[in-house]
């Protein structure tokens, strides 16, 4: 049972354990589920009832299917269609939602502090704690950005650009605008060259070429312009080589013009610097471009909740999101679990763990049964070195250099050093988070009737995260998508539009939205796309 309020920090604050009138689960362990988003959901679809007291709390009352937010920019999809009632997703397994927003966490006294809309702050016990809040635009420090750019995360950033392209086309066509002014307003600058600004790209070149130039005749294709600014030498560098050269190839037939190896030094309302870098001395490296609409796209940062949450624990050392151990647990605190964008899976550091082995055995060197079963070992604990730890033998046959069929020390330790190199982090994506939701609910499901003093001991006996990549997917405009298997496989064309679709339609968390979504991409093929504001 718990006191009515409580203080923190010289504040009394509400303790608020009830929500609602189902009662029926009360009683039960308390679990807190932050966020609405990609990870919190797939994490609800799968929770089964009974196990819990859940309450889910998050300042957007729905789910928002972010993979298809570019579509919403131009009208090829309705907004409403990306989105689903939380409160609907929270009904299978009884879950309580709260629209609010999670300002801090009392770690000792195992309580989140919450802010709803009105400003009042209050508190929410938790027995468990699943941190699922996403992440931030990254303005990288850039000043004007704030102020004089787009963003795309929410639904209200698609209606906002889809709203301000109308209003530039409509002023553009007046009859006062002069040339100068007209290709101002219909220059669209894209920061960040990722699959959302290469979206949002393909999406405005559709648009004009399947709609506005029917509605717009007096507007020429030469008055609009369609820039992606980007800071690396290619576009989509998340993807392999070959999908960001079908991606370069596409753009570039699209008169879409991509400046590479160029940073954004400064954004007014009006106009954006950049400055190329490698530009040969005495030629100018500085350029100003004139804008319309800018878009913003170059990456996350953490939210003030989670800096917050990160202050508080020694253990977080990471600057850029909360560090989880391969099963999802906070380092630092064992009732908290994060998934999704404002986490990172520690990578080991293998070559620690194997020295430290060794010391403890009293051993320097190791047979090809021992590397196995040491190897083994690792995998199992952390399953994302597992492809870089496969084909045991000849891994061993390569290090083993000076071939007596033995690693020593040294030899073992070029290997472990290598791999270490080789670890990166999972890529933020709605794939990652929503696995990683996914996963969380089995363990869940399976821990829900455990006594709680065993539950520490039993989940350490439950596997691992292991990620699967499907593929990600980008769309380049014209009915062309490409995607990335990874090993090196790839596709592009318009068969992988269609399974694009294909699979966006599947992943749909209820029939509603992938009927709605359908009958947008059907409504946009028959009658075109909507050109009103
Ligand atoms: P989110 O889905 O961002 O959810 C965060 C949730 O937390 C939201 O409900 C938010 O309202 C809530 N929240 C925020 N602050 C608080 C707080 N203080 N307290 C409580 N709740 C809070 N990924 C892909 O795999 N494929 C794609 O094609 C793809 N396309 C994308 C296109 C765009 C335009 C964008 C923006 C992203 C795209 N992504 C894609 C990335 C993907 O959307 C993210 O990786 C994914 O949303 C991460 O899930 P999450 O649950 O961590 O965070
Ligand atoms: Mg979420
Ligand atoms: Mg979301
Ligand atoms: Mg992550
Ligand atoms: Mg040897």
């Amino acid at each position: 049972s718990y006191p009515p309020t409580m203080t923190i920090y010289d504040k009394e604050l509400p303790v608020v354990t009830v929500f609602g009138d189902d009662t029926s689960d009360l009683g039960k362990p308390r679990l807190v589920i932050l966020g609405s988003g990609w990870g919190a959901t797939s994490l609800l679809k799968d929770l089964e009832p009974n196990g819990y007291y859940t309450v889910v709390i998050s300042p957007t009352n729905y789910f928002l299917f972010t993979p298809l937010l570019p579509e919403a920019t131009t009208g090829t999809v309705e907004a409403r269609s990306l989105l689903e009632s939380i409160r609907y997703i929270c009904r299978t397994p009884r879950a309580h939602f709260c629209e609010a927003e999670a300002y801090d966490v009392h770690l000792k006294e195992k309580v989140v502090e919450v802010v709803g809309e009105d400003g009042r702050h209050f508190l929410v016990p938790y027995d468990r704690l699943v941190v699922a809040v996403g992440a931030q635009n990254n303005t990288l420090g850039v000043p004007g950005v704030q102020e004089h750019t787009r963003f795309l995360k929410t639904i209200a950033d698609a209606r906002r650009l889809r709203v301000e392209l109308m209003t530039n086309f409509e002023l553009a066509a007046l009859p006062t605008t002069s040339e100068l002014e007209r290709k101002r307003l219909l220059s669209f600058v894209i920061a960040g060259g990722g699959p959302t600004g290469v979206e949002y790209a393909s999406e405005l070149y559709d648009f004009l070429h399947e709609d506005l130039i029917n509605y717009f005749p007096d507007i020429l294709e030469k008055d609009v312009s369609v820039t992606i600014i980007q800071s690396a030498d290619h576009i989509l560098n998340t993807f392999s080589m070959a999908i960001s050269a079908i991606a370069e190839e596409k753009l570039r037939k699209h008169k879409i013009n991509v400046i590479t190896n160029a940073r954004v030094t400064e954004v007014d309302s009006a106009a954006i610097t950049y400055r190329k870098k490698n530009v040969p001395k005495g030629e100018p490296n500085t350029f100003v471009l004139p804008f319309g609409i800018c878009l913003w796209s170059t990456g996350i940062g953490m939210r003030d909740f989670t800096r917050r949450l990160v202050g508080k624990l020694q253990q977080q050392e990471n600057t850029r999101a909360l560090e989880v151990d391969s099963r999802l647990k906070l380092k630092g605190d064992p009732n908290i679990y994060a998934i999704g964008d404002c986490a990172t899976i520690e990578n080991p550091r293998m070559l620690e763990i194997v020295k430290e082995r060794f010391q403890k055995a009293g051993m320097d060197r190791l047979t090809y049964q021992q590397f196995q079963s040491v190897i083994g070992s690792i995998v199992d604990q952390y399953p994302q070195t597992a492809v870089h730890l496969s084909k045991l033998r000849s891994l061993f046959d390569t290090y083993d250099i000076d071939k007596n069929n033995v690693l020593d020390l040294d030899e073992i330790t070029k290997l472990l050093d290598d791999v270490d190199k080789k670890l990166t982090s999972l890529p933020a994506t709605a794939q990652v988070a929503r696995q990683q939701g996914a996963y969380l609910a089995r363990k869940f499901n399976s821990l829900a009737f455990t006594p709680s003093d065993l539950r520490p001991v039993v989940e350490q006996t439950l596997p691992p995260f292991y990620y699967k990549h499907l593929g990600n997917f980008s769309y380049i405009g014209e009915k062309t998508a490409v995607i990335d298997l990874g090993e090196g496989r790839t596709g592009g064309g318009f068969g992988v539009f269609l399974l694009w679709r294909g699979a966006y339609l599947a992943r749909q968390v209820s029939m509603r939205t992938r009927v709605l979504l359908a009958f947008d991409w059907i409504k946009s093929k028959l009658f075109g796309r909507d050109v009103s504001r």
